[in-house]
């Protein structure tokens, strides 16, 4: 089998076909071309056949990566006159408009900031918090799958802020499906309410886990009357384990200052 089409099948990149697949030090660049013969507007649904040039720089994106391999998608993306928005970069329908990431390593982002802290999420998909913050942010602007609320039986709801802590965000995942299906701006029982407003009350009757920070806005939020009745509420094992650590941490620090006041105590007897 050529490497052309092993990649191909290994990206599952919807509508394209690789072109050439190139190794560069840690990274792999595998090089795409559009199947579709009508160009869309990144910002819109017109489409057209003219294209008004190509663009002079290769476009790339940052896709999953390939065990400890980096993997970048390059495509030549044209250009058209959209009667609305004047002259755009065609869309690509693996990408949001204006990221540089891959859909499919948007919404893992997105998941996986509902589900790990902030730390190991960065170091895991290297990445700065920021980008992870845009990420979000972007998910959310372009809309999810509209099917996405549906068969939601174990849910994860979490806040997660940036810009040094200056804007928040509720988010919540499908756990049986590892996708991030739902985000506001806010982190109180309020913006946790819109999520059952807009499941509805049939929907968040069928929730039968949900794990959650501590904190009693979102358990309030999901106990709330025709929100997740049924729902059995899980601590987020980080939470958890934060707790703990806290707590050891304070009991250490108790012991150290004891330990240190009968060295010195000691000491004053010699
Ligand atoms: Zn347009």
């Amino acid at each position: 089998m050529r490497t052309t089409t092993i990649f191909k099948r290994l990206l599952d990149l919807s509508g394209v076909t690789v072109s050439e697949v190139e190794f560069l030090g840690d990274r792999v660049v595998v090089k795409v071309k559009l199947r579709k013969s009508k160009l869309t507007c990144s910002l819109c649904s017109f489409t057209t056949k003219a294209r008004y040039d190509t663009r002079p720089v290769t476009s790339s994106w940052r896709h999953l990566d390939l065990g400890r391999w980096r993997l970048e998608v390059q495509a030549d993306l044209r250009r058209i006159e959209c009667p609305v928005h004047g002259t755009r970069i065609e869309s690509v329908p693996f990408a949001r408009a204006g990221a540089h990431f891959t859909r499919d390593f948007e919404d893992l982002v997105g998941w996986l900031a509902t589900t790990m802290d902030k730390t190991a999420l960065c170091r895991l998909v290297r990445i700065d918090w920021d980008s992870v913050g845009r990420i979000i942010e972007r998910v959310m602007a372009t809309g999810l799958d509209p099917k996405r609320l549906d068969n939601l039986f174990v849910a994860g709801v979490d806040e997660v802020s940036w810009r040094k802590g200056h804007s928040y965000l509720t988010l919540v995942s499908d756990h049986d499906k590892n996708k991030f299906i739902w985000g506001k701006e806010g982190k109180d029982a309020a913006t946790l309410d819109s999520f059952f407003d807009e499941l509805g009350e049939e929907r968040s009757a069928e929730i039968t886990a949900m794990s959650m920070d501590m904190g009693p806005a979102y358990e309030k939020s999901a106990k709330g009357e025709h929100h997740a009745i049924n729902a059995v509420i899980c601590y987020d094992p980080f939470h958890v384990v934060q707790l703990a650590t806290t707590a050891l941490d304070k009991i250490r620090r108790e012991i150290w200052q004891e330990m240190n006041w009968s060295v010195f105590c000691g000491g004053s007897f010699i």
